[in-house]
């Protein structure tokens, strides 16, 4: 049997004290001077915390000081979408709020973008990876995924957010390796295999809904959630917004793993009682609310488009190319991976049914 606790909280009574209580607090997690990653979401340098991209700051220093009660020595790391470099680390950093938050509370934040290649022997779809050494030198990991959703895989939640210690662009590559949605999902809990958090802690105080992870707009669903459980974790948010989990790619993988647990105790809220309806998922999900197929969407730009290059530079089919003042899309190289749109400092890329030859 899974637990999660589910409180309703605001960035200023966020409740991350009471979360871990049903699990004997942080201590259980947390031994004394252990190195702690919190493995935050940080997307890229795009937007500040008010849009919902990142996990918010507010939210991270709270567990901050949580670990640092419980004896442990934290840090921050994410390698974000697009080149994993300094400089990039700084802006998004920087953009998420992240870089003042821990200026105030004293705590490192990784700039190391160094990985090494390891094997994963319980891998389905990977059998070895590139993996960051900032999560490689911690004791242990605590998760904070944001409640999001993503154009590709439907929500970004707990099961997706261990995809960001995978070093920068070879991130990208391994969506042309496995372009299919559940293929691409099955290969992220393959990673999850090599560097398993022991608690996942999630900010869906400020969520995003529609076309996630990076152009969606910010939805207040005041909630935040904690689990040693990803899968069930995931379930939860599931159930609350009223999606049938297993349309979600990567809980549908886990089940075929037999990841999915028997019963889950909510020894807070239940997911009936915090329910929220109307969520609005990518316009890539329509099915999950319909039952109907939806037509193909595709990567359109918009006339928003400054020609920054940041889309060619993330495409890894070479299909989208910046061309005099505007960037232009081959359809017959896209895979429909959406990295572009995710990427996209402008939110010049829109998501359509598109009718070429
Ligand atoms: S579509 Fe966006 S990412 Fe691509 S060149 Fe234009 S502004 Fe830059
Ligand atoms: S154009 Fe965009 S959606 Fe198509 S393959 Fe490139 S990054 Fe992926």
């Amino acid at each position: 049997m899974a637990t999660v606790s589910v409180l309703k909280a605001t960035y200023s009574d966020l409740k991350i004290d009471a979360l871990p209580a049903p699990f004997g607090g942080m201590e259980p997690f947390v031994k004394k001077n252990e190195k702690v990653l919190l493995k935050v979401n940080l997307l890229s340098a795009k937007k500040g915390p008010e849009k919902a991209v990142t996990t918010h700051p507010e939210f991270v220093r709270a567990v901050v000081r949580a670990v640092r009660k419980a004896g442990g020595e934290p840090y921050i790391g994410d390698s974000p979408a697009g080149a994993f470099s300094k400089r990039h680390l700084t802006k998004a950093y920087e953009r998420s709020g992240l870089m003042d938050m821990a200026d105030e509370e004293g705590i490192p934040l990784n700039f190391n973008t160094a990985s090494k290649k390891l094997d994963i022997p319980e891998g389905k779809r990977l059998q070895r990876s590139p993996i960051c050494e900032f999560a490689l030198r911690a004791d242990t990991v605590i998760a904070l995924p944001k409640l999001k959703t993503h154009s590709m895989q439907y929500l970004t939640l707990a099961c997706k957010i261990m995809y960001g210690v995978v070093p920068g662009l070879t991130k990208a590559k391994y969506h042309a390796q496995f372009p299919r949605k559940v293929h691409f999902a099955d290969m992220m809990l393959d990673i999850l295999t090599i560097v398993k958090p022991r608690l996942y802690i999630m900010d869906g105080i400020l969520a995003m809904q529609g076309q996630g992870p990076g152009s969606g707009d910010p939805v207040n669903l005041d909630l935040v959630l904690a689990s040693t459980d990803p899968v069930a974790m995931d379930i939860a948010v599931c159930r609350i917004l009223g999606i049938e989990p297993v349309g979600i790619p990567a809980l549908k993988m886990a089940k075929v793993r037999g990841l999915w647990p028997e019963r889950i105790d909510y020894p807070f809220q239940a997911p009936g009682g915090v329910a929220y309806r109307g969520f609005r998922l990518p316009n890539t999900a329509d099915h999950l609310l319909t039952g109907k197929k939806p037509p193909r969407k595709s990567p359109v730009i918009t006339d928003k488009c400054t020609a920054c290059g940041e889309c060619e530079r993330i495409c890894p089919k070479e299909a989208v190319k910046v061309d005099g003042s505007m960037a232009a899309v081959t359809y017959a190289r896209c895979i429909r991976c959406f990295c572009c749109h995710e990427v996209c400092p402008e939110d010049a890329i829109v998501l359509r049914s598109v009718k070429f030859h």
